[in-house]
């Protein structure tokens, strides 16, 4: 008897063989093939009923929704579609799932709006997409992975629970476990975070850089991978309050090479899942060219999900600086007739995803890694040029994403560090362990961000990052 998993029956072909499967029914017609998934694939088997052999009381328990195990022999198909299926000789209903209770739910078998499935998430994974989306979404963690792992990286876990607040890159959530009802006061009227947990003001990591820092000027090179918290108030398609972030920290790396990582990673996990991830990919391109087709003449996209992975495994980023695409963006046809919602007036203008999109999708039309970014409008960690006015910042665009990496080359020389820390009012004795890894042994060192999210949006054409992760936190929605 073999017992195995969908994915693997599917491949088999010692036909006759006495088989086992277990999963949820997809449908069942004709009182006879039960197309029968348990998510291991996106493809369903069939498995035939001898209904006249098969009492009726079985038979109006095999409903859509319902989890049943079949016993039956594995058969050459005879019908298109599939190469196996299994011709049942025992049918155990597992538990039962009642039509009349499935038909108000996205279980049953029609279309249903993303928004939709968004309501009943606990659900969504049992249908096609979204079992599609999370096998990729699993398949590229791997990858993630495997590539720091080959490449003599050290996977080190930040602290989730943080007390620094200088890191500026984004509002926080703060923990707390005083009571809130009845706040401990110092004597000037403030909460007095001496009687909190930690003894002091802490909140949930927006980034585990730092910390990550001080790992790499050890361990040489590091990546963390784990769950970060922004409290903006941005309820866009793409940002989440709580995501996941991967960020690789290299000693004795600078920029360039920080970007040949940023890039030959990414690379690498893209070709990953277009070799691992056939089936699921095949299905999410059909998803996407259907939703292409209700979108205006000029809004669809030219390259379909996997002409697009593969455009970006097998073409060079575009590698542009600051400077140079002010240049672009002011010489711009939408800057000139005042079409962007913030026109750029001069260097030193933060780029808007406007202006990102612009730059990605309509002139370079590929990735682009823009670098060397004015020192005003970046984190104060970045490394300073010698022109005393640009960092070495470096930000990855992607098409339909905008902002998918952010990182830089950081500032190892401890008096500049210093200076600008004061200069942005930035407590150096809050950060006295970040400054100890510049005090002993410090060297040129870069890492980046990548937000995970967005590339399983880049990665299954989906467009809004609710639809990535499982139960997506964004302001008023943290259901489930
Ligand atoms: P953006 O400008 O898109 O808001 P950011 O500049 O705030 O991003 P960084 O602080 O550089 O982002 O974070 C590194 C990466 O984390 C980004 O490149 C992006 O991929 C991801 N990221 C940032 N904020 C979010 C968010 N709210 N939800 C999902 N991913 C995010
Ligand atoms: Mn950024």
């Amino acid at each position: 008897m073999i017992k195995g998993r969908i994915a693997e029956l599917l491949q088999n072909t010692q036909y006759l063989q006495e088989v086992e499967v277990q999963g949820w029914v997809r449908s069942f017609r004709s009182n006879r093939f039960v197309a029968l998934n348990d998510g291991s694939t996106i493809n369903n088997i069939q498995v035939v009923i001898d209904y006249e052999n098969t009492p009726e009381e079985i038979l109006k328990r095999i409903n859509v929704g319902a989890s049943v195990l079949f016993r039956g022999t594995l058969q050459e198909s005879q019908g298109s579609g599939q190469q196996v299926e299994i011709l049942a000789t025992e049918i155990e209903i597992l538990g039962d799932a009642n039509p009349e209770e499935v038909k108000k739910t996205i279980l049953s078998p029609k279309r249903h709006s993303l928004e939709k499935l968004r309501e009943q998430a606990h659900l969504r994974v049992r249908t096609n997409t979204f079992g599609a989306i999370m096998r990729v979404r699993s398949r590229l963690a791997f990858a993630v992975h495997d590539y720091f792992q080959r490449n003599n990286f050290f996977y080190v876990n930040t602290p989730i629970i943080t007390a620094s607040d200088a890191e500026g890159a984004g509002e926080m959530f703060q923990v707390t476990s005083l009571d809130l009802e009845n706040l401990p006061k110092t004597e000037d009227g403030k909460v007095d975070y001496s009687e909190d947990f930690f003894a002091k003001e802490t909140n949930l990591t927006v980034s585990g850089q730092l910390e990550g820092e001080t790992y790499a000027m050890g361990l040489g090179q590091i990546y963390t991978f784990g769950p970060t918290f922004r409290a903006e108030n941005s309820n866009t398609t793409r940002h989440l309050a709580e995501f996941w972030m991967i960020e690789p920290e290299m000693a004795f790396c600078d920029l360039d090479r920080n970007m040949d990582i940023a890039e030959d990673f990414i690379k690498y996990v893209l070709r990953y899942i277009l070799e691992n991830c056939q089936d699921d990919l095949a299905f999410l391109e059909k998803r996407q060219q259907e939703e292409e087709k209700a979108k205006p003449e000029k809004e669809r996209s030219a390259m379909s999900l996997t002409e697009k992975l593969r455009f970006v495994v097998d073409n060079n980023f575009k590698r542009v600086s600051y400077t140079e695409a002010i240049e672009i963006l002011m010489n711009s046809k939408p800057n000139k007739k005042k079409k962007f919602k913030y026109v750029i007036e001069e260097w030193g203008a933060d780029l808007q995803s406007e202006h990102e999109r612009y730059l990605v999708e309509k002139h370079f039309k590929c990735p682009v890694i823009l670098f060397d970014y004015p020192a005003s409008i970046k984190a104060f960690y970045m490394r300073l040029n010698e022109d005393n006015k640009t960092v070495r910042a470096m930000d990855i665009l992607f098409p339909g994403i905008g902002e998918i990496v952010g990182g830089s080359q950081r500032e190892e020389r401890l008096d500049v560090l210093q200076d600008k820390m004061t200069a942005l009012g930035i407590d150096q004795k809050e950060l006295w362990w970040y400054l100890d890894t510049r005090r002993f042994g410090t060297c040129v060192h870069s890492g980046f961000g990548l937000g995970f999210e967005r590339l399983v949006l880049f990665s299954t054409g989906m467009s809004n990052i609710r639809d990535v992760i499982p139960y997506p936190r964004t302001p008023h929605n943290a259901e489930f």
